[in-house]
């Protein structure tokens, strides 16, 4: 039987970043995922702000499944005490299950990962492969330059202006949950 759940593809960095309110947002979303009685899908690791959410998920009594291919079991410190573990062989498998295994896709501040994530879903919402929500959780402006980026590809005719209306921006966790609803 599939999860009821509402299950949430957190995409985040393996680094903490520069700013402790990433480490503080990704908390919150965290013990809101718990609070709500969803569930965090999310790339396994125990590092940077991606071990942020999962452990406040966790503590917080929110089902959590993790997907992490064999390779960063060690540099991503795998996270052998969720509810559900899956270990993959490579990066593509991990993104497809994290993929298929959600409802909606939430990004948080990260690096070249968390990028290639954002994209790899934007790219297939673009093509019709799927219509699941993505949202940028937009703390401190962090994904303003991003915004820009996309907005110049249309602006320059490289994309539709469609490509825009297929992610949210929001600023806060609660901004998210109030987009979320109910
Ligand atoms: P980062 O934002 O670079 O800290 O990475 C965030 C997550 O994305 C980490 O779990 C990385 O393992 C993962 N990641 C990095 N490169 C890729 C890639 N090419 N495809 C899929 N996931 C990746």
């Amino acid at each position: 039987m599939p999860p009821t759940k509402l299950s949430l593809c957190v995409f985040c960095g393996s680094r903490s970043g520069r700013s402790a309110r990433f480490g503080a947002a990704a908390r919150a979303l965290g013990e809101l995922i718990a609070r709500r009685d969803w569930r965090l899908v999310y790339g396994a690791g125990d590092v940077g702000i991606m071990g942020e959410v999962a452990r406040a998920a966790q503590h917080a009594g929110a089902d959590v499944f993790g997907v992490i291919p064999t390779h960063l079991m060690q540099a991503e410190a795998g996270k052998r005490d969720i509810g559900q573990l899956v270990v993959t062989e490579t990066m593509h498998e991990r993104k497809k299950i994290m993929f298929t295994n959600s409802d909606v896709i939430v990004v948080l501040p990260g690096g070249a990962g968390t990028l290639d994530e954002f994209f790899e879903v934007l790219t297939w919402r673009q093509i019709g492969l799927h219509a699941r929500p993505i949202y940028l959780l937009d703390i401190d402006g962090f994904w303003q330059p991003l915004v820009a980026l996309v907005d110049h590809v249309i602006a320059q005719g490289f994309a539709d202006p469609s490509l825009r209306s297929f992610f949210t921006t929001v600023e806060t966790v609660e901004e998210l949950e109030a987009t979320l609803g109910a």
